[in-house]
């Protein structure tokens, strides 16, 4: 008896550590690896797809170690929705952004003759923090525009999901999903293993706040990174109470801007809370225009009548 007495609290105390440190120690060992990456894998850019994809099935194999919420549990379903989100944008959503946005403003920066050379000469923990600040910052606007304009109708699937997971992050309607990997990073000299230290650890830390896991964070992580308790409020069931915690990685630019919020939601979604199916979400933003012809229809048959 007294054994049993003893092993349970001693088990539970270093899982509570391993709870405790595993963000942080993801994020340590992320700016580690770009810190010390030889020259020969800056050219490897699918580098950076495999180490999100790594983050995000090793926080998503927590959900088994440490579950959240039994209700975000993740089943058959959302798994393969899951799964359908994760190569749309590492094959499609991604690629079209380097194409369309990336490579442009590059060959624009250079026509024009613009260089900021004060970048290059910062230490590398101060470049990646500097490429997270500029890549969060127009997140965050582009975020908080999509809840107060019509833009919703590109973002509102991503609010209408019925459960949090480690790959949610990645599941919205395809538009929204490229106007938010935007960024104006490529205007900055910054070296390649900093630009791509800052992706993976925004990949991380968005897998970190929507996963079912629950982490005894630090106080100090939390007032930096978003975690999963203001992100779960942020996709609360209310339309008015999702505009707070905007920022996907960074929740320091929410306290600057006065939008930050205290709490957590364990319900999640939007209106009835009825779960969206790929089509749907796809088509979502079509809403106001589909609605609008069947009012015009409804209109001159009524008239006709
Ligand atoms: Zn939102
Ligand atoms: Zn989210």
């Amino acid at each position: 008896m007294l054994k049993i007495r003893r092993r349970r609290p001693a088990l539970s105390a270093s899982k509570r550590i391993v709870f405790t440190l595993f963000q942080p120690a993801t994020l340590a060992l992320i700016v580690l690896f770009w810190a010390r990456a030889p020259a020969s894998l800056l050219d490897q850019a699918w580098l950076v797809t495999a180490i999100s994809i790594a983050t995000l099935v090793m926080v998503q194999a927590l959900e088994f170690v440490n579950e959240r919420h039994a209700g975000w549990r993740q089943n058959r379903r959302e798994l393969l929705t899951d799964l359908f989100y994760v190569i749309l944008y590492f094959a499609v959503i991604s690629t079209l952004e380097t194409k369309l946005a990336e490579e442009p403003l590059a060959a624009a920066k250079h026509a024009l003759g613009i260089t900021t050379d004060w970048t290059l000469h910062l230490p590398f923990v101060a470049q990646v923090a500097f490429a997270l600040f500029v890549m969060e910052f127009g997140q965050y606007w582009l975020h908080r525009l999509m809840h107060n304009s019509f833009l919703w109708w590109t973002h509102a699937p991503h609010h209408h999901l019925t459960q949090l997971n480690a790959a949610k992050g990645l599941v919205g309607n395809p538009l929204e999903l490229f106007l938010v990997s935007l960024s104006v990073i490529a205007v900055f000299d910054l070296p390649l293993n900093a630009v791509f230290c800052a992706y993976n650890l925004t990949g991380a830390i968005s897998a970190f706040a929507h996963a079912n896991v629950r982490f005894y964070t630090p106080r100090w992580y939390r007032y930096f990174f978003t975690t999963v308790e203001p992100h779960s409020l942020h996709h609360t069931v209310g339309f008015a109470e999702t505009r707070c915690n905007y920022a996907n990685a960074m929740i320091l630019i929410d306290r600057m801007f006065g939008t930050f919020r205290e709490g957590e939601a364990a319900v999640v979604g939007q209106e009835e809370r009825k779960r969206l199916l790929i089509s749907q979400q796809f088509m979502f933003p079509l809403r106001p225009l589909l609605a609008a012809i069947k009012g015009s229809r409804d209109k001159s048959a009524s008239t006709s009548g």
